[in-house]
């Protein structure tokens, strides 16, 4: 007999225990310290059934105990309960347009273990095999210090397929449908990391959810991320959930095309925004030549010695990233901006630029409440995101009901 879908939720105890648990998680990262008869109250489960999940939780590394000063004469307080970020891992990683990166965070996305290879991609075979083999490294490292890893995240500077994890097309590096979950999958299942749940994102998409799994922010004003580096595109938080649109391709703001006619685009079109603000755009403007791309480190190094070229090309970069702030906060209406990506570091001439054109943008009837900041994690915001993912996906269990069943059994 074939049950119907929301009688299947409710019938599977299975999912129903990780849905409760994971509800439990979610409470004490955004507010440390509720003790399990906050917990009872914030979702209505009774205290029993709380104590004996927490106890679990703890048991398995999730929670710890907060040590607490001794009333004195009160009577017994509750137990504060925090994220415990000492026993499980999350393995992320970044195939870059130029380099390979890999991090293993903690609960807290504290960097446990990192590493950073410049790379040209040239075979799909070895590019996918030497980012396990740097996936292995970070796992071995998890391993080491006792954390038990709970699965791994991949960030590609592509448009992945919501259907079938397939990479569509990365035109900065020249991949075409590619199935690169398949791939990495066949690569971990060699190695130590075979039984852990694999996912595949888009890497603006994994730096936004670096600032939102492990940023400050905890709440759920939509955020928007913005990864400038040789390309450009967002990722979009909205509602507690990354928002990928109807096939998977939301955020593609670097081929919205901000001048008719203008300069051909990785992609093919003319005058998309990426085409104005990117790594590729600056070097452009300062040579007049597509290539070669002046390196992140050349164009810093230019823009500290006060090259004039450079600061002018710098500026109108950051001219059009201040209209597409401006188109981007009139669609979305964000909370939070947060620009990350490579070209962040060239600083003011940038930065500042976009920020008082957005503003000039607005006008007298600006009613946006908005803040722009730069990332926190710099360089390993892809990866540390992609390391959020595995924590973001096992958090909401109904949207990814095979996550934690892979790793639920074992305890530390
Ligand atoms: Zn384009």
């Amino acid at each position: 007999m074939s049950a119907h879908p929301s009688h299947q939720i409710t019938a599977d105890q299975s999912l129903l225990k990780r849905i409760n648990r994971m509800a439990l998680i979610r409470l004490v990262k955004a507010q440390p310290g509720l003790s399990r008869a906050g917990l009872a109250k914030h979702t209505g489960l009774t205290k029993s059934t709380v104590s004996v999940l927490v106890q679990g939780l703890i048991h398995e590394g999730w929670l710890r105990e907060q040590e607490t000063t001794a009333s004195q004469g009160l009577g017994r307080r509750p137990t504060p309960l925090v994220l415990d970020p000492t026993h499980l891992g999350f393995l992320g990683a970044e195939l870059g347009v130029d380099y390979l990166n890999v991090v293993a965070c903690n609960l807290l996305g504290e960097i446990l273990f990192s590493q950073m290879l410049p790379y040209q991609h040239q075979e799909v075979d070895r590019s996918v095999r030497e980012l396990s083999d740097l996936v292995e490294s970070a796992h071995g490292s998890l391993l080491t210090q006792h954390c038990r890893p709970l699965g791994v995240g991949v960030g590609v500077p592509g448009m992945i397929d919501l259907r079938d994890s397939r990479l569509k097309f990365a035109p900065n590096i020249g991949w075409y449908d590619v199935a690169i979950e398949k791939m990495l999958r066949a690569e971990l299942d060699k190695g130590g990391c075979r039984d852990l749940p694999l996912s595949v994102l888009n890497d603006a998409n994994a730096g936004a959810l670096s600032e939102y799994v492990f940023g400050a922010e905890q709440n759920s004003a939509p955020l928007v991320y913005l990864n400038i580096g040789i390309g450009l595109g967002a990722g979009i938080v909205l509602g507690d959930r990354l928002y990928l649109g109807n096939d998977g391709l939301a955020g593609e703001v670097g081929h919205t095309i901000l001048q008719q006619e203008g300069e051909r685009c990785a992609c093919g079109r003319r005058g998309c925004a990426e085409t104005l603000i990117s790594q590729r755009a600056v070097s452009r403007f300062i040579t007049g030549q597509e290539s070669p791309i002046l390196s992140i480190g050349e164009l810093v190094a230019r823009i500290s010695r006060n090259d004039d070229a450079t600061r002018q090309a710098s500026t109108r970069a950051g001219q059009y990233l201040g209209l597409l702030l401006h188109n981007l906060g009139n669609t979305i209406n964000p909370g939070l901006f947060v620009l990350g990506g490579p070209l962040v570091q060239l600083g003011p001439t940038l930065v500042q630029t976009a920020l008082e054109t957005m503003k000039s943008y607005g006008g007298r009837y600006d009613f946006h409440r908005v803040t722009v900041r730069q990332c926190r994690f710099g360089i390993n915001a892809c990866a540390v995101g992609a390391a959020g993912n595995v924590l973001h996906r096992l958090l909401h269990p109904i949207e990814h009901p095979a996550n934690e069943q892979r790793t639920e059994t074992h305890t530390r």
